[in-house]
């Protein structure tokens, strides 16, 4: 069987919670059924309300077709989820990581600071993630993928941010995140949605509980004075430092 071009955390990085839920209780359920890869697409008669006819694309797994109400109106539904994480998991059990999706920051609470090796691979990732995170071009038909992307992009930080160790070190990581985002926000890209926005503002929240744990992170803020922001969100962390 073909590999599909796209894996796990694509999917949970992307689709919204309520679909996701909806397509592993498909999948743990054994609702997908006559699964079949025929080279180029995945197809499936997936049981819901009644049987739905999906096909999905190895390319994404938004890509495809499904009979059901929403999939009429081409839009993704959790048939068509459901069926792309068969042809990833073919039937095993999902771990409860698996399963767990991360769409906003929180603070691991776990005092430490990143080793070199772990330092270069995390800031390599979230540059990927940053890319996610671009400039808007236009034309309005592409508005929604575009928000998406943006969307992709925070729940891709977020579980980076929520896996970080909290120490002066990290907090600058941190600092350093939220001035890139900042200065694209300020610059091309349309955040009109706020996701972006709100990303930010989940992780000055985040910041100022390292800066409980460690109050030695209140360092880290000092970057952040005489700064002008797009909405002033860096006033909480000034007041600690
Ligand atoms: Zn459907």
């Amino acid at each position: 069987m073909t590999q599909p071009n796209f894996d796990l955390d694509k999917i949970k990085f992307s689709v919204d919670e309520g679909t996701f839920k909806r397509a592993v209780g498909l999948y743990e359920n054994g609702r997908v059924t006559n699964f079949h890869d025929n080279g180029f697409t995945y197809t499936a008669t997936v049981l819901g309300t009644r049987p739905y006819q999906v096909i999905v694309s190895h390319r994404g797994y938004d890509r495809g077709q499904c009979n059901c109400y929403l999939g009429q109106r081409d839009t993704l539904c959790k048939h068509m989820v459901a069926t792309a994480i068969y042809a990833i998991k073919k039937g095993k059990t999902l771990s409860s990581q698996d399963k767990k999706q991360i769409t906003s920051p929180s603070c691991g609470c776990k005092l430490g600071q990143l080793n070199d090796s772990d330092l270069i691979q995390i800031k390599k990732k979230i540059t990927q993630a940053m890319r996610y995170i671009k400039p808007y071009r236009g034309p309005s038909k592409t508005w929604f993928a575009y928000q998406d992307s943006l969307y992709e992009g925070c729940c891709r930080l977020s579980f980076l941010v929520s896996q970080l160790p909290v120490s002066q070190q990290t907090a600058k990581l941190l600092v350093n995140i939220l001035i890139r985002l900042d200065n694209k926000i300020v610059g091309s890209v349309d955040d009109s949605d706020g996701t972006v926005g709100g990303f930010i503002e989940e992780t000055v929240d985040v910041l100022i509980q390292f800066a409980k744990l460690d109050p030695s992170c209140v360092v880290a803020f000092k970057k952040l004075q005489d700064r002008q922001t797009c909405f002033g969100w860096q006033e909480p962390l000034l007041q600690l430092s």
